[in-house]
């Protein structure tokens, strides 16, 4: 018998489709989840642990609840099912979280590298740089609560030798922002390799940041 939230769950899994199809994460890894209700309930339909995305069926989107208590689906939830528990508590105004081990982005999460404000695109999506965790095991509350204290008001962290997180109003802005991170990782690191980096002039990341806080408290109302 199909349950609640079906469009939410095929939604989930088109996303996780999605993020597969575009190499930001290969077989079972990575994982993808939406908030269920309105701003700040805490229900969420997320993709279960161990099954490559391509042997995925609606069904297999697990509800759950902030507890990581099963409240409909019949398969494992997601390890990080707790990391996107933190990140929705952190957050009230996040609707989705996507987590993907893109390959530039997992570059700088090796290398102990936070991804500054190089591109205006990305201070006005994500919010500002982009912040590197302490290491955690994978799976772990310690990485659940890095992640949230590394988010903050900004919509995007690297997990230290993991990968990266994005969130965002809707499923579309958290993978959109999971790319961006992705792109300007790859940039970074192709200018750190020529020797030569220059960040965005501070006064234009200053109004970047504010114009952010104007789009997503404006998203949020
Ligand atoms: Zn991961």
């Amino acid at each position: 018998m199909a349950g609640c939230w079906q469009a939410e769950k095929r939604a989930v899994l088109d996303a996780s489709r999605e993020i597969a199809a575009k190499g930001l994460v290969v077989g079972a890894a990575g994982n993808v989840s939406v908030r269920l209700g309105g701003q700040g309930d805490e229900l969420l339909a997320i993709t279960p642990s161990r099954k490559s995305y391509h042997e995925l069926a609606v069904d297999d989107i697990q509800v759950i609840n902030f507890d990581a208590d099963s409240i409909e689906g019949d398969q494992v939830p997601s390890v990080e099912s707790m990391m996107h528990i933190a990140a929705y508590r952190r957050r009230p105004d996040v609707r989705a979280v996507v987590h993907t081990h893109s390959v530039y982005a997992s570059v700088l999460a090796v290398a102990g590298l936070e991804l500054p404000p190089i591109i205006d695109e990305m201070v006005m999506s994500i919010g500002g740089g982009v912040e590197v965790t302490e290491y955690a095991f994978p799976s772990s509350e310690e990485l659940a609560e890095n992640v949230s204290e590394a988010l903050g008001e900004r919509n995007a962290v690297l997990l230290a030798n993991h990968g990266v997180v994005g969130v965002g109003a809707d499923l579309r802005e958290a993978i959109t922002v999971c790319e961006l991170v992705e792109r300007a990782a790859q940039v970074y690191v192709l200018a750190r390799a020529m020797g030569r980096v220059r960040l965005l002039p501070d006064d234009v990341v200053a109004t970047e940041k504010e114009l952010f806080k104007m789009m997503h408290l404006a998203e949020s109302c």
